[in-house]
């Protein structure tokens, strides 16, 4: 990974958990964009409530940064239940999501974060846990072995991923309610933006905030990033006020051109087109030039530039759009006119 990457990707860095936390909407109120996701929501945690049930167990997916875990703490607030937070890579062992299940108590919330990255015999107590709230434990060993039949609590576990393919069916068929969030409107960006301001105590212009909301990559966690660091250069080199030119001079520094790509994502552009002729070539070959694994590039570079109309996904491979070219200057070849 590149320095600037991990100044500005979407994954949050260790200092950032605590602002994150600090910024996170707790509320649907406070929760910007998205409408329909929200709406839906609400219904099913109102019937759910009225029908004194837990809510029926949901799936977010999407590419990092969009809300999946602040929408997960939104919905425990809304049924005032308790969330317990984890991730699949945490969860080595069966005994570890045992412990964790047979903890909870009625209609809580269990958070799993990377759902996908949840080794396959911890997957397998999930089963009949999501299904009728019961754990199956084995004892002994060879043909004295028992299953021992421990009832849970009903509980709604919402799961977090950055593609429903990456799960196995499965598990996906277990969830009741599965929501795919998109990228954000550079208007729905610009009210996040002014949101964080106020809590961080930033003045900005309006100018300066649509500037911010229209280069952060459609997603909420670039945007607040930007923000806190250009936050840092209006101290340092202004008088505190976040304006348009202390904004364009930040993010000139920070290298994030124009269209809100950082070096990466120019680097992978570059990296088609000047190695591969402009494609196709495979999504392997790519990340072996890049020094990247293959899961950041198809879940963090690519769905943006996708949606961007800068590469395109075809069965031999990913291609170079002319648009990519044009964004690059480089010269636009015959076959693309
Ligand atoms: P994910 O789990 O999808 O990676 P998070 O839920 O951790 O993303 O969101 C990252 C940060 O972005 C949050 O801390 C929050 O401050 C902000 N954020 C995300 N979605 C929204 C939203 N719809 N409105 C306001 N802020 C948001």
């Amino acid at each position: 990974m590149s320095d600037t990457r991990e100044d500005i990707g979407p994954e949050p860095s260790m200092d950032e958990v605590e602002v994150e936390v600090t910024l996170r909407p707790r509320r649907f109120e406070e929760f910007v964009g998205q409408e329909r996701i929200k709406d839906n929501l609400k219904v099913y945690i109102q019937a759910a409530r009225q029908r004194g049930e837990a809510l029926d167990h949901v799936l977010f997916y999407g590419p990092p940064g969009l809300g999946k875990t602040t929408l997960a703490h939104i919905i425990s607030n809304e049924l005032g239940v308790n969330i317990r937070a984890t991730s699949g890579p945490i969860l080595e062992r069966p005994g570890d999501l045992a412990a964790i299940l047979t903890n909870l108590t009625e209609h809580d919330i269990l958070f799993i974060d990377e759902i996908h990255r949840m080794p396959r015999i911890v997957e397998e107590v999930l089963y009949p846990a999501m299904e009728d709230f019961h754990l199956d434990i084995i004892i002994g060993q060879g043909p004295n072995a028992r299953t021992l039949k421990v009832n849970l609590p009903s509980f709604t576990l919402v799961g977090a991923t950055t593609r429903t393919g990456l799960l196995t069916s499965p598990l996906r068929d277990r969830f009741g309610v599965i929501v795919r969030l998109q990228y954000y409107s550079p208007e729905d960006l610009m009210h996040i933006v002014r949101r964080s301001s106020k809590i961080l105590d930033v003045e900005i212009d309006d100018d300066a905030c649509y500037e911010i909301a229209r280069r952060s990559r459609g997603t909420p966690r670039i945007a607040n990033r930007l923000l806190r660091r250009i936050r840092d250069f209006a101290q340092v080199k202004g008088d505190g006020r976040v304006t348009l030119p202390v904004t364009e001079h930040a993010l000139e520094a920070m290298d994030v051109d124009g269209r809100g790509l950082d070096e990466m994502d120019r680097k992978l552009l570059r990296t088609i087109i000047e190695k591969y002729n402009g494609g196709p070539v495979g999504v392997e070959t790519l990340a072996a030039s890049l020094r990247e694994d293959r899961e950041t590039i198809e879940d963090v570079y690519e769905p943006f530039l996708l949606q961007e109309g800068l590469i395109e996904r075809t069965p031999r491979g990913r291609l170079a759009t002319r648009g990519a070219y044009e964004h690059l200057k480089i010269e636009v070849p015959r076959s693309l006119f």
